[in-house]
């Protein structure tokens, strides 16, 4: 059964016209009792809509946006545009042995994590930020916290910037709870903290096979990829500072794409730091006593015994939204 939310059923039952809100409400009830309890709200709400004959999902095959899509659903087509590209993960289970890199994308009318497996990572080695994709025959799962997540399956097409496409601002609908410092416990998944720069380290730098992204063995002037043999690298680096919001302070850490946000800077500029490491002292000063807002995952380094907050989002606090946003809450 498609995981549509009850609230999103009785809307497309209330806007057909076939039926009443009273009438919706009570003939719910009724059915839970006819059926013993054995059904759910969302059950029996999907059966009052065959019932009346209102198709909750378009059955022809057409082009669906984001809002539109529900975990169940086969043979998805949409279109989308990348908001973040996430680090690939290689797994070793046994005799299981892969990759797996996920992305977060939208429209205008919400957003979603895609993930893609195995060989189909490398067809998205190159996407960046802002790319648009036309994807064909996927299918959607319910991921982690009951949200939706496409798969690209093994029929699946995927076309990276199809020619006269675009799209507008994305509605980012995954929320990041604000929280203090002092709450976090390790394992929140999509957390936003604001505070103040402390400390900054030096970046740390690494060179990674431009196919696929992962790290590269680096002998003399070689490079090597596992999977590309030998390859003209790319440079990625990660950066910490600590962040502190008066309750307490964190660690976090950026990796390339967010280092790039957070200093404005390209990885043309992070390799003339590289080649001169003085010269990020003046960036490291400028950086101290400024206020951001960081949203991302919260993890624990046990090697460390400390919490980090891996950053998928930073920008920069802004004193009026954030006046705003107390006053809100308040
Ligand atoms: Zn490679």
């Amino acid at each position: 059964m498609l995981k549509i939310p009850l609230k999103e059923i009785k809307e497309k039952l209330l806007s057909s016209g076939k039926i009443s809100e009273e009438d919706f409400n009570a003939r719910i009830k009724a059915k839970i009792n006819e059926l013993s309890g054995l059904i759910s709200e969302e059950g029996a709400a999907h059966i009052i809509a065959n019932e009346l004959e209102v198709e909750l999902v378009s059955s022809e095959n057409k082009k669906l946006t984001v809002k539109d899509i529900y975990s169940g659903m086969r043979n998805v087509e949409t279109i989308v545009k990348v908001i973040q590209k996430y680090e690939v993960r290689e797994f070793n289970k046994g005799d299981n042995k892969g990759k797996v890199c996920s992305i977060l994308a939208g429209d205008e009318t919400g957003s979603l994590r895609i993930v893609f497996w195995n060989d189909q990572v490398d067809l998205i080695s190159n996407l960046k930020e802002s790319d648009i994709l036309h994807i064909q025959d996927s299918y959607v799962k319910e991921g982690f916290n009951g949200r939706k997540e496409l798969h690209l399956g093994k029929l699946g097409h995927i076309n990276i910037n199809p020619s006269g496409v675009s799209i507008g601002e994305v509605r980012q609908t995954n929320t990041f709870e604000r929280k203090s410092i002092q709450d976090l416990q390790g394992g929140e998944n999509s957390a936003e903290i604001m505070g103040t720069i402390v400390q900054v380290f030096d970046p740390r730098f690494f060179h990674v096979c431009p196919e696929c992204s992962r790290r590269v063995v680096e002998s003399g002037e070689s490079y090597t990829c596992a999977e590309h043999n030998e390859v003209t690298p790319n440079l990625s680096y990660v950066l910490n500072l600590v962040l502190d919001d008066g309750t307490s302070n964190i660690r976090a850490v950026f990796w390339k794409d967010q280092s790039n946000k957070l200093l404005d800077k390209t990885e043309s500029d992070f390799g003339n730091f590289k080649d001169n490491i003085g010269s990020f002292e003046d960036v490291k000063n400028d950086l101290l006593g400024e206020q951001f807002i960081l949203k991302g995952r919260v993890k624990k380094n046990e090697m460390f015994d400390r919490l980090e907050f891996s950053v998928s989002f930073v920008e920069k606090a802004n004193p009026d939204k954030e006046i705003a946003r107390v006053e809100e809450v308040v």
